[in-house]
């Protein structure tokens, strides 16, 4: 048995079923950023990333009833969040017609769903315009599986919390992930479960609070994390370094030095950035100084790792086996202070390792470097692949079938 296995994350996916013949509902992630001013899809990126299940399904003779959630209607109908931008998105992909029901669970998403043919697809309205949905309300769930027969899910942004369209249908259909997910499961699942060595984690971003459950369970698996980023300085305060301006959240100086010991304990590398380039105030406006990071001088804020740091981060990212970040290494969106997160970011690239990015701002700064093809897998998930990395169970993950 694999750790894979041992941790539940080998799950059914959907050529392990027989879908000929079959209703599917499928749950697609396609809550696609819109331009503000010509109200058309900004990014069709997520659309195009769910043609390979749905292509799938429809050459296997499936019937799909797709379906979402799109933007923050707040449970009740808005014609703003209408899917229907996607539907006419997905059609021009497909060169084929994908049929936009006028609701979620009315009579129209009823009658179209019982009208659907093998080989034709459909889109639900926005799921998220029911309250019910992220009440995950069986009622309302089992109304969505009432029109399939099979559910299959591929949106991992969705997976970490329970809604009816993510994990309450699995209660009343047969539940396997696409090829999405799937890619997802073998890849940050595989790292956390059962990674290469050695792992090295990175880490970074603004707020440690919002990291210390994954280094966490990180001090678990990694054989090294280096931590860049503003959370980066809470550290050096805690050891009674000075730190200027920079960010900094007193009320968790405890649990940056209980994590310091825990890695000691299990002998884990810990790696903070030694230096470090500050500026007068948060700004791109600003003549950057290469620092100590553990001495910033008073009035100045520490934004970027500086040129030792790089250094030694890039060694031990070239010694490992398997990489998971998440977080950049400074303010990459001013120019001055983008150097540490584009070394990292080439660092990780040219790396021989399996190369894991865990959405968010750590993708953004791949693809704004130019380095995103030779990443392994970038999640298309920020906040479901950083619970998946702190060892959460979720939600959307566990109510799949086993394998
Ligand atoms: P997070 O959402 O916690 O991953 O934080 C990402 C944000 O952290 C990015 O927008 C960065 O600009 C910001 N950030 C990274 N390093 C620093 C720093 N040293 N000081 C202030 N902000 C930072």
């Amino acid at each position: 048995m694999s750790s894979n296995e041992a941790k539940g994350y080998n799950k059914k996916s959907v050529t392990d079923i027989d879908v000929n013949g079959k209703k599917v509902l499928l749950r697609c992630d396609f809550n696609v950023p819109i331009d503000k001013e010509t109200g058309k899809i900004r990014d069709e990126g997520r659309v195009i990333a769910a043609l390979p299940t749905i292509n799938y399904l429809l050459e296997h003779n499936a019937a799909i009833i797709a379906c979402s959630h799109f933007g923050r209607p707040k449970g009740e109908y808005k014609p703003e969040f209408s899917l229907a931008i996607v539907a006419e998105c997905l059609s021009k992909h497909l060169n084929k017609p994908v049929k936009m029901a006028k609701d979620v669970i009315g009579e129209d998403a009823i009658r179209l769903a019982s009208e659907l043919k093998p080989g034709e697809i459909m889109l639900l309205e926005n799921t998220r315009f029911h309250k019910e949905e992220e009440a995950n309300d069986p009622a309302f769930a089992k109304k969505l599986a009432d029109m399939a027969d099979v559910f299959v899910s591929d949106a991992f942004g969705s997976v970490h919390r329970a809604h009816a369209s993510t994990e309450g249908v699995s209660h009343y259909l047969p539940a396997v992930s696409g090829f999405l997910l799937k890619k997802e499961l073998d890849y940050i699942g595989g790292a956390i479960s059962d990674p290469k060595r050695p792992l090295v984690a990175i880490l970074g971003g603004a707020k440690v609070s919002d990291k210390l459950a994954v280094i966490s369970n990180l001090l678990k698996i990694a054989d090294a994390i280096i931590i860049g980023g503003g959370m980066a300085y809470t550290f050096f305060k805690a050891e009674g370094g000075k730190i200027g301006n920079s960010l900094c959240e007193d009320n968790e100086l405890e649990s940056v030095l209980k994590c310091k010991e825990e890695a000691k304990t299990r002998g884990v590398k810990l790696l903070l950035p030694v230096d470090s380039i500050a500026g007068s105030e948060f700004s791109n406006d600003v003549e950057p100084l290469t620092v100590d990071s553990n001495s910033i001088p008073d009035g100045m804020m520490a934004m970027d790792i500086g040129p030792k740091a790089i250094s030694e981060f890039a060694a031990e990212i070239k010694n490992a086996a398997t990489i998971v970040w998440n977080g950049p290494m400074g303010v990459f969106e001013f120019s001055k202070f983008a150097e540490g997160t584009r070394a990292i970011a080439e660092a990780v690239a040219n790396s021989n390792a399996i190369s894991i990015i865990g959405g968010g701002d750590s993708a953004a700064a791949v693809r704004k470097f130019g380095v995103a093809d030779k990443i392994t897998h970038i999640s298309t998930g920020g906040g479901a692949s950083l619970e998946f990395m702190e060892g959460k169970v979720l939600p959307g993950i566990a109510c799949l079938l086993d394998a």
